[in-house]
């Protein structure tokens, strides 16, 4: 279960000292032990202490007691951090980071400088992304230029005897990028007899916003979805993204129903006497985002339905602790270190022997696929849902 949120104000009307007490009580809680230093991905390839969540903590809180400056180099190590939380679960004082660093991110954003190639990324991304209706009928117009493919929307009834009504969270960008996935969700969840039900005016979860210093937007967001999802009689809405389902677990107030990533609601769900998967005689190595690690630690529940499929061997990927460097658009942003943290995963998946790999948040698949392409490596990537659908008998 989440703790209540740090709730400072921002962006700030002013920058006196007692305007962020939730923020630098946070920041005072860290003792400096330093067992965080070794999960950490940064630190780990560049031995900065200011690249560390200790050294992180310390350059914030100076920041937020206004004893340095907000200068260009201590944003460079603040920007440097991918938000993958794994200082957290190192944490024995637990600090909550995550919710520190974008706080802090969201407080020094209206006084900081950015080029304008960034200044533009931010809003194109932002802009596209909390308007996800509008990028869905950009996409279909795409889609309708090449053949058609029906958008993820409605209800869809379950097959054989009801066993409930689940939602389905879409997400912005996945909802084109990664439809597939999402109708592959439906059609295992029908398939054991559970109804799906597409919230029609569900949206963004926020996380690109709240993590890019624009909390306000993230907000609004959050109020779009609470609102989208009210009054629907849903046993749990599922999601197939780690990256918003961190968000969506976190979000104050709740939806009005749990938020559990779908294999761990089909890992645990009832049915799967009424289908059989073919067999599948392959390595299948599980990639485990770093936000089902950290935020959801639902990161068991991937095997556990890819065990499902008869023939199959189920691994775990080498590194798992550690970041592939998509981390939300920090890719784009920081190409250098996520350049050098998805060579470390090019290198595990090539000593894996796996022919698939399997990972439960799109952007990872789409960074670690571009990698893999990018070196000519035949291995495919895809969400563990896809591949049981698939053994189910789904073709797209
Ligand atoms: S969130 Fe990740 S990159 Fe950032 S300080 Fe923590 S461990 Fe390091
Ligand atoms: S483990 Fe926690 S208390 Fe120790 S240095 Fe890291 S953030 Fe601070």
């Amino acid at each position: 279960m989440p703790q209540a949120m740090i709730h400072d104000p921002h962006p700030p009307a002013s920058t006196s000292d007692d305007r962020f007490p939730l923020l630098r009580q946070e920041a005072a809680r860290c003792v400096a032990c330093g067992l965080c230093l070794p999960h950490c991905p940064t630190y780990r390839k560049t031995l900065n202490e200011a690249d560390s969540p200790r050294g992180r903590i310390f350059l914030m809180a100076a920041l937020l007691e206004h004893k340095l400056p907000l200068s260009p180099q201590l944003v460079g190590h603040l920007d440097l951090c991918l938000g993958c939380r794994a200082c957290e679960n190192a944490c024995p004082s637990k600090v909550r980071y995550g919710q520190l660093v974008d706080g802090v991110r969201a407080w020094i954003e209206p006084g900081r400088q950015r080029p304008w190639r960034q200044i533009l990324l931010r809003r194109v991304l932002f802009d596209t992304t909390s308007r996800p209706r509008l990028l869905q009928g950009a996409g279909w117009l795409l889609r309708a230029l090449r053949r058609p493919s029906p958008p993820v929307a409605g209800t869809y009834p379950a097959q054989g005897a009801a066993r409930g009504v689940v939602g389905l969270f879409l997400g912005c960008v996945a909802r084109l990028s990664d439809a597939e996935t999402l109708h592959a969700a439906v059609f295992v969840l029908n398939q054991l007899g559970y109804a799906v039900q597409v919230a029609p005016r569900q949206t963004c979860c926020g996380a690109l916003h709240d993590h890019g210093g624009e909390r306000e937007t993230a907000q609004r967001l959050a109020r779009e979805n609470r609102t989208a999802f009210a009054g629907l009689d849903l046993q749990v809405i599922v999601h197939a993204a780690s990256g918003c389902g961190a968000t969506l677990a976190e979000y104050t107030p709740p939806l009005a129903a749990p938020v559990l990533d779908i294999s761990a609601f089909l890992a645990a769900a009832e049915g799967w006497e009424q289908v059989t998967l073919a067999p599948l005689e392959q390595t299948i190595a599980v990639h485990e985002p770093c936000l089902s690690r950290n935020v959801l630690h639902d990161q068991d529940a991937p095997y556990a339905l890819l065990r499902r499929i008869p023939g199959a061997t189920i691994t775990a990927l080498a590194g798992n602790d550690q970041c592939c460097g998509a981390a939300g658009i920090y890719a784009l942003t920081q190409p250098e270190m996520a350049g050098k943290l998805l060579r470390d995963k090019i290198d595990d998946i090539k000593t894996s022997g796996a022919c698939t790999i399997a990972t439960s948040n799109p952007g990872c698949a789409m960074h670690l696929a571009n990698g893999l392409r990018a070196e000519g490596w035949k291995v495919e990537v895809l969400h563990p849902v896809t591949l049981v659908a698939r053994q189910m008998g789904y073709t797209k």
